[in-house]
């Protein structure tokens, strides 16, 4: 494959097409779809073979390590997999080159063209207002009874009932699979064949829910790129952020809203009787939103989700720039969740080893997912000014306002523009973390009675 995305007849194709007036304004199709292939392109190239075969093999090796490491509670076993793979990604970065710091060559495979020092400024604004936000919940001293989420919840009544979510709010089963499997996931080979997945538990109605939810928004965002693009950059999502941005739209600022909940929490009452018939909306709601630090990441809450995260974009920045040794990392993960969280993992397992990313080489990835946050709380505050009160129509069940302002102002133009373009182009400023903290602050402070 690298053989063939490195091809010289190619690259000289991409050269000429460059220089050709069809490619002069860089947000035409052409030039958008030409200058992102001549990026990969320039980027593929400066790797030499032996690097790319390397990584590819300890990639492999790296993932099944992991996964006895994981099993076993046994670091050391991984640590030596581990230092390979931090190695090679420093020798990646200074064969790629970077605008500022190493890091920021890795981080361009997830988040294209977006620079470290730019993530860091966002996550640090989030950073100093959401430590003490939580801080805050965390003592009222209020925790909603989510024991109502862990009674039983028949597994085909759940699969009734959130195929019917992800319909209503706009994926489109002609076009579609909802599947199973061990760990949720979106893909499929193309715009008319998107396969989402979901893991059911018939003793937590989160899991599966909230799951499928954030997958539907993969999904929808897959299903509103212009097929007649597909194999081609306009056909293709922007980023992993951008991606994130719609999975945690669908799923946290629709999904877990109160008006979301008022259709359709009779409904969750009809499927499931005998866990649902005796609990208020009120409780419902409040037990759906609950906010606790917890040790792993993937099970975290809308607010401390992004603590993981900040812990983990510091860390890789510190294996990258040799500011850290891998023989070190388990004490510094288990020191950050102590100052992050305050709570200390009584075993690797359930704390340094917990993910899957580094042993496969995707190191840079992490910061995506608070990107992902960010961006939709900015775009989603945009798309109330621009549609009004979205509330009452969800409170109806009528979700197509909003999807059809995110086909428009985000799905149909691919990848003609950058994360950073777009969500200046959409909101006319650049990303920050303010929306999402007004939105943290107003919707959990209420719940957990504070003014
Ligand atoms: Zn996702």
């Amino acid at each position: 494959l690298h053989q063939r995305i490195t091809d010289k007849a190619y690259g000289e194709k991409l050269a000429a097409l460059a220089e050709s007036d069809l490619c002069r304004d860089p947000h035409s199709d052409a030039g958008a779809n030409v200058r992102q292939l001549k990026r990969q392109f320039d980027k593929k190239t400066k790797l030499p073979e032996d690097l790319v075969k390397e990584q590819a093999r300890l990639s492999i090796l790296g993932q099944q390590a992991w996964v006895d490491a994981r099993k076993n509670n046994d670091f050391p076993a991984f640590q030596p997999l581990l230092e390979q793979i931090v190695k090679l990604k420093r020798e990646e970065a200074a064969a790629l080159g970077f605008p500022e710091v190493p890091y920021d060559a890795l981080l361009d495979d997830f988040e294209p063209e977006e620079k470290t020092s730019n993530v860091a400024r966002v996550l640090a604004g989030l950073r100093k207002e959401l430590v003490p936000l939580v801080a805050e919940l965390v003592d009222s001293g209020k925790r909603p009874d989510n024991s109502i989420l862990k009674r039983t919840f028949p597994i085909e009544a759940q699969k009734a009932f959130g195929r019917e979510a992800a319909q209503r709010v706009g994926f489109d089963f002609s076009r579609g699979r909802l599947d199973v499997s061990a760990h949720p996931f979106c893909g499929g080979s193309g715009p008319h064949d998107i396969r989402m997945t979901t893991r059911y538990s018939e003793s937590f109605f989160s899991e599966s829910f909230f799951g499928t939810l954030h997958e539907t928004g993969h999904g929808l965002y897959e299903q509103g790129l212009i097929a007649e693009n597909f194999g081609v950059p306009l056909g293709e999502a922007i980023s992993l952020g951008i991606h994130e941005s719609q999975s945690r739209m669908w799923e946290n600022l629709v999904g877990r809203s109160r008006p979301f909940w008022e259709f359709h929490f009779p409904l969750a009452q009809k499927a499931f009787p005998s866990a649902l018939g005796d609990v208020s909306l009120d409780a419902f709601y409040a037990a759906i939103n609950d906010v606790a630090p917890t040790l792993i990441r993937v099970e975290a809450d809308e607010c401390t989700y992004n603590l993981h995260i900040l812990i983990r974009f510091e860390l890789e920045q510190a294996l990258v720039h040799d500011e850290l040794q891998v023989a070190d990392l388990p004490g510094a993960w288990n020191e950050k969740y102590k100052s992050f969280l305050g709570i200390i993992p009584p075993t690797d397992a359930l704390g340094v080893l917990q993910d899957i990313h580094w042993s496969g080489g995707a190191i840079g990835y992490f910061s995506t997912y608070s990107l992902g946050n960010l961006y939709a709380a900015q775009l989603f505050d945009q798309a109330e000014k621009d549609l009004g009160d979205l509330a009452t129509a969800f409170a109806y069940g009528e979700y197509h306002a909003l999807l059809d302002w995110l086909r428009d102002k985000i799905h149909r133009h691919g990848r003609r523009y950058t994360a950073a373009e777009l969500v200046k182009n959409v909101t006319g400023k650049p990303l920050s973390h303010e929306a999402l903290m007004t939105d943290l602050k107003n919707k959990f402070r209420p719940l957990f009675g504070l003014a």
